[in-house]
This record gives C-alpha cells, structure tokens and sequence, in this order.
C-alpha cells in the first residue's frame, strides 16, 4: 500500500460499509480490508434467524458478490487478525507482512463476553456471534433435543424462537430481573415473555446458575432457586465487549470502546473508529450502539469525514428483532425515562417513552405504523409531550399530520 491509502481494520458490517461509500465517493487510492474471519463481509442479523434455521444460504449472506471486492479495486485481507498497529510509522501487520496505510479506520466491532467458567471447554455449549458459531451449532439443533439457553437478550430469544419452530424443547435463564431489560422497557419485556410462554418456552428471570453437572457435554444446570433442568445442549447469548485491545496497545484513548468524536474521529489524527466498538457522545452522553444501522451509518460519515466532507453524526438509533411472528422495532433511546404511554390493539402494541413530557423513544411490536411515525417524529426533532399520545382513539398518523400542518409544535 501506498502511504497515501486507506486501511480499515474490522470486516464487519461497517468496514464494508465504509470501504463502499469511499469508493462511492470518488476517492481513487488504495483500500484495504483487513477481516479476522474467512468469510467475506457478511450480514449478521439473520445468524440468529433466518440463516440458524437453515432457511438461508450462506451466500445470501454476503453483503456484496464475492466479484464485487475485485471489481471495485477493495484489496480483502481475510481470515487473520491484524497483531499489530503503530501509529507513528502508519503502519500495521497481519500475518507475515507489513502494510502502509495514510488513513486508518478501525470497525472491529465487539466480542461476546467470555463464557462463565463452568461452561468452558464444554462441547455442547455454543456461542452465536460469527458464521462460523452458527455453522457449529446448526448441527446440534435437532427436533427433541433439550435446549439451555444462557441470557434473554436478542441473541437468547431469537435462537430460543428458532429453536421452538424447530422442535427442541427450550429453558431461558436470565440472570437481570426480565428479558431484554437493556433495551426495552417492562410492558415490551412483558409481551416478548408471554409470546415465548405462549409457544412452550420456560423462561426463567433473576436467576443465576448454582451448579453445572456433565463432565465434556453439560447435562443440567441447577438454578440459584434449586430447579434442576437438563439439557443436551446450551446457547450462551449474555452479551458483548467491544474489541479495543488492538487500539488500546496501539495508543488510542478507549474507554467501554474507542472514544471518538462527533465525525467518529479518535484521539490520534487520521486514525477514525465506528460501529460497535466506537463510543461517542449521543445527546450529550457517551454511548456505544451495537445496532447493523448505526454500524453503517457512522461508518459512512466516517468515509465523508476521511474525504474531507465531514458532518456530524448524531442518530436516531433503531433496532428490530423477528421471533416467531413478532417483529419488534425499536426506535430511541429510552434512557432516563420517567413516563411510558401504552397503546394495545388486537393488531399489535407499542410502548412511547417520555423524558420529562418529551418523546424520546417507541417500542413497536407488530406495529410498523407506531413505529414508522415515531420515527419520523423523532428524526425530526418534533417535541412530542405524553398529552398527544395519551388522547383517547390516538391513532399514530396524526402526529405526523399535526407536524405537516404545523399544528402540533
Ligand atoms: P444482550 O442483548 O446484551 O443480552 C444479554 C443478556 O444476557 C442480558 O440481559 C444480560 O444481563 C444477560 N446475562 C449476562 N450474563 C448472564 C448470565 N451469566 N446468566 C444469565 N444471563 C446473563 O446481548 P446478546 O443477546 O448476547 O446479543 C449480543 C449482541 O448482538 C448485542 O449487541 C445485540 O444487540 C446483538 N444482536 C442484536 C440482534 C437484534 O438487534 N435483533 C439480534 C442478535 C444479536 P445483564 O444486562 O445483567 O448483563
């Protein structure tokens, strides 16, 4: 490489991202990607879906056709991580060689938290976060078999709702006080339990593991309440860290992530981060997102600012989850809420989050209408207070019409 290049670290969603919107953008130089996995940039989200319940391809997987890279002058360095990153001479090491890069981005994205000591070196315990972990597991996922699924966050549900379709038989055990806790609120959690319950899921919440029985396979686990369930298999879905170590060795300033700015830009001139091991200030507080849409979007206003066309990058965060058939979207950040309005239909629900009688966030479960408007509202800028939303009959469309009209500012 050139000295003048570009090099991304991190072959996830936002490197592809970004290497994609460097070259829609005109810039001629070198890129390279350099990927720790074999596989070509690939999407995530259907791991857990689509894919785990052998309904996909894994050539549907890939963002882009394996031609495309080529075609577009995108050098892919894949299955080997990169061990070392000096900023000073700008350059970096993967495998036996040395690259030169003039600019550099890291999208290295986050890793699941370690196993709990009782479940490493077990054969049947899984993790799902690379194609690889689903390539794994897939052929342990047998109709009769007994599932244990560790944490009741995305990766736990969606692989519990998978499972069911498929004919395992499944626990969840979440050690927080209900599912979901980090993303939803109790009315969300509420609804996503009883659509579990519903197709014969036990979900267990506030509960921890007290003992593990099996020798190379578990074959039970005793809950802190002294429920003892057996299982033939366990899916470990507790959570992520982000992947610093390589910026952090290299100098970086990190902190629950790479610290970035508002351009994504981090503490060493012409070195930027994005998508899930970025953290940034996001309406004035430092906040990681570990969502497909932010790590493309801020991997492209990553690529305006290398391009010297910066802008800066404040989202709407969203999010959305298919179990069974439910489709949860989620659209905000409800932190710091003090208020929730409900609206219950036979169709579907959706939950609107206030901060002192401001919208700030809106769970929509089978409700693309909620959502589709809070959205809106919320990209706007519109100041929605708990009075519009809590009217009798409220029918989502016509906040979106009080904004055409100006009638409801
Ligand atoms: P997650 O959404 O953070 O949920 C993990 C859950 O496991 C948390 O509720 C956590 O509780 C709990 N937990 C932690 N340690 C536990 C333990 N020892 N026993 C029982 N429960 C425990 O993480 P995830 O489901 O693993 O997903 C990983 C990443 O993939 C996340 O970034 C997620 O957003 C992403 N993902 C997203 C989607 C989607 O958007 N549809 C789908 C799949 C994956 P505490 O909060 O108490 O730690």
């Amino acid at each position: 490489m050139a000295k003048q290049d570009i090099a991304i670290i991190g072959a996830g969603q936002a490197g592809a991202a970004l290497a994609v919107r460097l070259r829609q953008l005109g810039f001629l130089g070198g890129i390279a990607l350099f990927g720790a996995e074999q596989a070509p940039p690939y999407q995530r989200p259907p791991l857990s879906k689509k894919y785990l319940a052998g309904e996909w391809e894994q050539e549907r997987l890939w963002l882009r056709p394996t031609d495309f890279w080529r075609e577009q002058r995108i050098s892919l360095h894949l299955g080997g991580a990169v061990s070392a990153l000096d900023l000073t001479s700008r350059t970096l090491v993967c495998g036996e060689r040395e690259h030169r890069w003039g600019k550099l981005a890291l999208t290295t994205g986050a890793t699941p938290r370690p196993l709990p000591d009782t479940f490493v070196d077990r054969s049947n315990v899984f993790e799902l976060r690379n194609l690889a972990d689903v390539q794994r597991l897939r052929p342990a996922f047998l109709p009769g078999r007994k599932l244990l699924v560790l944490g009741g966050g995305y990766i736990g549900l969606e692989t519990a709702a998978v499972a069911t379709q498929a004919g395992l038989s499944v626990h969840v055990v979440e050690r927080a006080t209900r599912v979901l806790e980090r993303v939803a609120c109790p009315h969300t959690s509420v609804a996503i339990r009883a659509l579990h319950q519903r197709h014969g899921v036990s979900i267990h919440e506030g509960r921890t593991l007290r003992h593990v029985e099996g020798d190379a396979n578990v074959t039970a686990v005793e809950l802190d309440t002294g429920l003892r369930i057996a299982c033939d298999l366990v899916v470990v879905g507790v959570g992520v860290v982000p992947q610093t170590a390589l910026a952090e060795s290299a100098g970086l300033d990190c902190d629950d992530g790479i610290l970035v700015d508002s351009f994504g830009r981090a503490s060493v001139p012409d070195v930027w981060a994005a998508g899930d091991c970025a953290r940034f200030r996001l309406n004035g507080e430092l906040t990681r997102l570990e969502s497909v849409q932010n790590a493309i979007d801020q991997a492209e206003a990553v690529a305006d600012d290398m391009l010297g066309q910066g802008r800066i990058y404040q989202p709407v965060p969203w999010f959305w989850s298919d179990q069974y058939d439910m489709k949860l979207q989620i659209v905000g950040l409800n932190r710091g809420y003090d208020a929730v309005v409900s609206h219950v239909s036979a169709k579907g629900a959706s939950h609107w989050y206030f901060r002192e009688d401001r919208l700030i966030s809106v769970d929509a479960l089978n409700d693309g209408r909620a959502y589709m408007v809070g959205k809106k509202l919320l990209e706007a800028g519109r100041v929605v207070s708990r009075s519009e939303v809590e009217r009798p009959n409220f029918e989502p469309m016509q906040l979106l019409r009080g904004q055409a009209e100006g009638t409801l500012t």
